[in-house]
Parts: C-alpha cells; structure tokens; sequence
C-alpha cells in the first residue's frame, strides 16, 4: 500500500456538496443526518478505489463480512471531538477502515489528550500513529502471514508503529485466531457453493461463480 493521496479533496469542493457540509459544519445537522448521504456515498466509492478495497492500519483486505456495518468512514482525527471537526470534511482525514481496526480505534486521540488541534494536517504533524496519507504503511509496518505485524526498523516510524499494533491489538493472539478461524471458514462456505454452482452450470450459476471466486481470491490474499 503506498502513500494515499487525497483524492477525496476535489469531490469537496463540489458545487452540490456545499451546502450539506457547511449545515453539517455549523451544527445545524449531525454527521448521520440524511442530506450527507450522497457526499458521503461519494467518498466512500473514491476512498475504495484509492485504497484498493485494503484496510490502511492492518493492510488487509476489507472482505464483505469485515466491513463497518453501516461502512463508515473512518476519521484519523475523530470528528466527534470538538476540536477535530473542522477535519470531517479534509481529505487527508478521511479512511475507510475494517470493522475491527474501526472499532479498536474507537474515539481515540491520535494527537494526544489536552493537546490542541493542529492548524493543518501535514507530514510535519506530530501523530500518535503513521498517518496514510503522510507515510507508506506498508513502509512502516511489516505484515507477515498470520498475519502478524511488526514495525520497521529504520522507517523513522517506530514509535508511531509500535503503538498503533499495540493499541489496534494487531498482534493479539486471540483476535489472531478468531480472525484466521473466520477466513478458513468462509473459505470452506465459498468452496462448497462454488461446487453447488459449478454443478448447476447455467448462466445465472456461472454469473455468481465469478463473483464468490473473486472473494475467494481476496480471502486467500487474506491469509497468506
Ligand atoms: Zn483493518
């Protein structure tokens, strides 16, 4: 996973947008307020295309089943946090996590406690975590198949990456386990309706192969 850009940023600035997020902005309306849905909708589809379907804290695969049940968007700065929501609309802000990195996370404040918001966000920020759009993740944290995670020496990242496996339970044996359980299960589901399908072999059959060897493909990616 490289470097993620703001891609985001120029849907923002759209026209039909504005007036949604600047209600959103003054208070007027809260974040799960109907009128954001189609900004929202829109950059859920870019962020899933920049980050190619990968969760940017475990760099894995969000599967189906492992995203946000209502697929939120995942803010590094919490915009629930008076200070932080002037971020609920800057691009670089703005990730779309798995449900389980989504939910260690949490409300957590990746700035520090009684810290006050920075101005901007940029390289230069003092995060409690790499940030995805300042680092390469994947430059930052090594991914080894279990998968388990450890920081890279000389990324200049280590602290940040240390914490962040720590604090998002990376390398927790039990979420370890349930997680591989999960994915050989759904592996096991996927192989007996691909037979099932293969067996019926007509054209609706073969039009949803494709798409559960798609997901059977990302769930090898997964545990490899
Ligand atoms: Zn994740």
């Amino acid at each position: 996973m490289a470097i993620l850009k703001p891609v985001a940023r120029a849907v923002l600035k759209r026209k039909e947008y504005k007036n949604s997020i600047s209600k959103y902005m003054s208070g007027e309306v809260d974040w799960s307020d109907k009128s954001l849905k189609l900004v929202k909708d829109t950059i859920r589809a870019i962020l899933r295309v920049e980050q190619k379907d990968i969760c940017p804290y475990c760099q894995r695969i969000i599967i189906p089943e492992r995203r946000n049940v209502n697929e939120h968007i995942e803010h590094f700065l919490d915009k629930s946090k008076d200070k932080y929501k002037k971020f609920a609309f800057t691009a670089s802000n703005l990730i779309l996590a798995c449900q389980g990195c989504n939910v260690e996370k949490g409300i957590r404040d990746l700035i520090g406690k009684g810290l006050p918001a920075p101005a901007y966000l940029t390289r230069q920020t003092h995060f409690l975590w790499p940030h995805p759009y300042f680092d390469d993740m994947s430059q930052c944290i090594q991914k080894l198949p279990g998968p388990v995670y450890s920081p890279i020496v000389g990324s200049g990242r280590e602290t940040q990456s240390t914490r962040l496996i720590k604090e998002l339970k990376l390398n927790d044996i039990q979420s370890i386990e349930s997680r591989y359980g999960r994915l050989v299960a759904r592996r096991t589901q996927l192989m007996r309706i691909l037979r099932k399908l293969a067996i019926k072999n007509d054209e609706r059959s073969r039009a949803k192969m494709a798409l559960f060897i798609i997901e059977m493909d990302k769930v090898d990616q997964d545990l490899s």
